[in-house]
């Protein structure tokens, strides 16, 4: 694919594994994360958790890093809320790191942070990875291509999710 395609921002990759209704309805400008409590209680943990790391935040669009870090190249730093959703935010992360790759910067690694479990994940990045973005974000494009949002999924965790009501009320 071409590399300069590239538009989509980390979390509609995260949204991807989680719930692709979700992506097309953030892709399409339906959103609600500024009213959910779960979001806003997310982003108050970050802002309590690193605020001295933050003042690094790395915004290179569309993709907006929590912060970084150097080694033997960069460190691609993101912050949760939980670790429930553990497999969409490697994928975010990974997404993270092709991006800057792309980009010709030489990255190392990610850590995710999950302050509140005190718990740190190293995402590693390999030729693999590079396919399987790849291919992720061709489907993804799909995805936001459909004229009708894609059903709902009735996951357990669809009631910790912004669009809760719009999906179900
Ligand atoms: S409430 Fe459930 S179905 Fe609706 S967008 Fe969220 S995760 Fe998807």
């Amino acid at each position: 694919m071409d590399l300069r395609e590239l538009k989509f921002r980390g979390t509609q990759v995260a949204y991807y594994v989680v719930c692709q209704r979700k992506l097309w309805l953030f892709t399409k400008g339906i959103s609600f994360e500024k009213e959910s409590e779960y979001v806003q209680l997310g982003k108050l943990l970050d802002e309590i958790s690193f605020s001295r790391e933050k003042g690094e935040e790395f915004a290179y669009e569309p993709v907006s890093i929590d912060f970084f870090s150097t080694g033997e190249g960069l460190v691609v730093h993101e912050i949760k809320h939980s670790s429930a959703l553990e497999q969409a935010h490697i994928l975010q992360v990974k997404y993270y790191i092709y991006y800057l790759k792309t980009k010709g910067i030489k990255v190392s690694h990610g850590i995710i942070h999950y302050p509140k479990q005190k718990k740190l994940l190293k995402v590693e990045f390999d030729e693999k990875d590079e396919e399987l973005i790849n291919e992720v974000v061709r489907k993804m494009d799909e995805v936001v291509r459909k004229e009708i949002p894609p059903k709902v999924i009735n996951k357990p965790y669809c009631k910790k999710c912004a669009y809760w009501e719009y999906c179900y009320g």
